[in-house]
């Protein structure tokens, strides 16, 4: 059995390195022919972090990024609402690590480089179609100078993203991604630690501008700056170009959070310190009947493409990883094994997709809000009870896998 894997990004390398790990024989073609760390930050949480320890990925990935300590909830008025603790500091095994998206990637490559070979990893290499052959597939491939080429596996798996062309060849009317209201304006400042230094911040909510903010990456310069990650959103009527690359401009949104001066953050000034910005439209699309055709299938975004507002995108891409080896490794039938991780990963995955979209974490923000109608409280207690937000960041939990008793029960 060999196994072509479209796209290199967290899904992708993860799946070679599960794979490799299982004995089964994979290499990966990636469409761009550089990776940069271009982007933003993601969160691993502590159910990935499990699963990519098992890989042997999760003291780098830890030494790179940061390990979060906290999990921080505020008005946009800067004052705290809640306040949870993060990953170990949570007393769970495996920690919770905020991390550039590029870092995370080229930190997984070099793995998957070191352990596969210099050559498991092609660039500039898109896939741009399939078919069925026998026992197993036939893979168009497009290279950088536009010639096309034909590569065969026994299974194809798509891990090429919210604009995946394997997903788009079996849905070929599914049309773009959804558009959920809300556009992201996302970039990375030099700055110096605040909070605990390893905060992970949630402020105000989307109708009048909420902001995500935490560090990436520590001690950048020898004097204890970081680069913090900052993520603006806020409601707009029409979605952008979706390009994660996009850049956007500062007088689209910045007027948003012009008086957003905390004594525990400036953020008109931390949004202005990136050297650039990009935006990008939160979208989603709903769940899939099948993923999988024939021998071939999806993984990741490719799959179940969520609005990021439960940090899982890449979390759940990592434990679909981690299935699609078992199922491959339990039976000979390539078949078989491809449909047994659907069963298990399709509906987990639109549980959380639909709860990204109804009632994630952030959902404690959306309460204040309205309760508060958008004004500042005297105090959270009366607004509302430290029971109630616990009870909404804990059933997301549950939703996304990452509760600490059940990850305790898989050990
Ligand atoms: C450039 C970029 C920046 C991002 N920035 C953020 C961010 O700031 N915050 C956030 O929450 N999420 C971001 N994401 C999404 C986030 O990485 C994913 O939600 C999550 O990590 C799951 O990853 P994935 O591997 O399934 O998909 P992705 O991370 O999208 O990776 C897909 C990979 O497949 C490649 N690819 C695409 N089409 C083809 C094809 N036809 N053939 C071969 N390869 C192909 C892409 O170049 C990419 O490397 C970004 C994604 C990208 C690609």
């Amino acid at each position: 059995m060999n196994v072509l894997i479209a796209g290199a990004g967290i899904a992708g390398l993860t799946l070679a390195l599960e794979l490799h790990q299982a004995g089964i024989e994979c290499r990966v073609l990636e469409a761009v022919p550089r990776l940069e760390p271009i982007g933003a930050g993601i969160n691993l949480l502590p159910h990935a972090m499990q699963v990519l320890d098992g890989l042997g990925a999760a003291e780098e990935l830890e030494r790179v990024g940061i390990e979060t300590k906290e999990s921080v909830f505020f008005s946009r008025y800067g004052q705290l609402v809640y306040r949870e603790p993060a990953g170990r500091f949570a007393g769970y095994e495996h920690p919770q690590v905020s991390i550039h998206r590029g870092d995370a990637q080229l930190t997984l490559l070099r793995l998957v480089r070191d352990r596969l070979g210099a050559d498991a990893v092609k660039l500039g290499r898109r896939v741009i179609g399939v078919a069925e052959d026998g026992d197993g597939v036939r893979v168009a491939v497009l290279d950088e100078a536009g010639q096309e080429s034909e590569e065969r596996a026994t299974v194809l798996v798509g891990c090429d993203g919210v604009h995946s062309a394997v997903r788009a060849q079996f849905y070929p009317d599914e049309g773009d991604p959804l558009y959920s209201g809300v556009t992201m304006w996302r970039g990375v400042t030099p700055w110096r630690p605040f909070l605990s230094g390893a905060s992970m911040v949630r402020a105000g909510w989307l109708a009048s501008g909420k902001m995500v903010v935490y560090p990436v990456r520590d001690d950048i310069d020898g004097a204890g700056t970081q680069l913090v990650n900052w993520v603006a959103e806020v409601e707009r009527p029409r979605p952008g170009r979706r390009d994660w690359n996009r850049s956007g401009r500062l007088e689209d949104f910045i007027d948003v959070f012009e008086d957003w001066h905390f004594d525990w953050l400036d953020v008109p000034a931390l949004i202005r310190g990136a050297e650039k910005v990009l935006e990008y439209p939160m979208v989603d699309q709903d769940p899939l009947p099948r993923w999988t055709f024939g021998h071939a299938t999806l993984l990741g975004d490719a799959a179940h493409p969520m609005v990021p507002r439960g940090s899982n995108g890449a979390g759940q891409a990592v434990l679909d990883a981690r299935a699609l080896r078992r199922a491959l490794e339990s039976t000979r039938d390539p078949q078989a094994a491809l449909h047994r991780y659907e069963e298990e990963r399709r509906p987990a995955t639109a549980a959380v997709v639909e709860t990204n979209r109804r009632n994630p974490p952030d959902t404690i923000l959306k309460e204040v809000y309205e309760r508060t109608g958008d004004r500042p409280f005297r105090r959270i207690e009366d607004v509302i009870s430290q029971e109630e937000m616990a009870a909404i960041s804990d059933s997301y939990k549950r939703v996304a896998a990452y509760d600490k008793d059940m990850l305790r029960r898989q050990g």
